[in-house]
């Protein structure tokens, strides 16, 4: 079962993947005192970072401190955790200790409370997209977000970026996407987003 959580700070999602009482967390622009609730009396063993925004990572070193667990996230997100003008929190939000991260390196898989967490490199929004894909569920952060695609005007976004993780989206194999801001969507609906976005940045 996943739950989404909306940040109050700023409308992103926040999800708790829950696998026999165990919980993956995905991005931390949620409160802490939301998460824990989601979260009740499961174990917590991780938390992934989609990307280095703030939106999306302002609380994750509350969770990683009140749930005793490492945070994942691509290795190209911590120019922008440490970076309060590269992840758009103005002044707000800069990281300086980086010892509860582990940062991740192009494509690979980690096994963690019985499941099989596959993560891949994306890019277009931001240098730091990562997707993680459990089972038939797939977290992709801000490259498409409810219906729509991210933006690729901030720093680090890429036309040609979009493009490859837009046909690597098309290739991935997953029944509900789930995105850093908005509604779940299915394959069906993504799929039509995707190819439509794809048409426009080739034009
Ligand atoms: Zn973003």
């Amino acid at each position: 079962m996943t739950q989404r959580l909306v940040s109050k700070l700023i409308d992103s999602n926040v999800f708790v993947y829950e696998n026999n009482d165990k919980v993956l967390i995905f991005d931390g622009g949620a409160e802490l005192e939301d998460v824990k609730k989601a979260v009740g009396n499961k174990k917590v063993v991780a938390v992934f970072l989609t990307h280095g925004h703030y939106d999306h990572s302002f609380f994750a070193l509350e969770y990683a401190k009140a749930f005793a667990c490492k945070i994942y996230a691509s290795q190209f997100a911590k120019e922008y955790l440490q970076d309060s003008e590269k992840n758009y929190s103005e002044g707000k939000f800069a990281v300086s200790d980086f010892s509860d991260f582990v940062f991740l390196k192009g494509d690979g898989k980690i096994s963690l409370c019985d499941l099989e967490i596959h993560y891949f490199q994306l890019g277009g929004h931001s240098k730091s997209d990562m997707a993680f894909l459990v089972k038939d569920e797939v977290f992709v952060g801000d490259v498409l977000i409810g219906r729509d695609m991210g933006r690729i005007d901030l720093y680090g976004g890429d036309k040609n970026e979009m493009i490859k993780s837009l046909k690597r989206l098309l290739d991935c194999k997953y029944t509900t996407m789930h995105s850093g801001h908005g509604q779940d969507n299915t394959k069906f609906q993504e799929d039509k987003v995707a190819k439509l976005w794809l048409k426009f940045l080739n034009r």
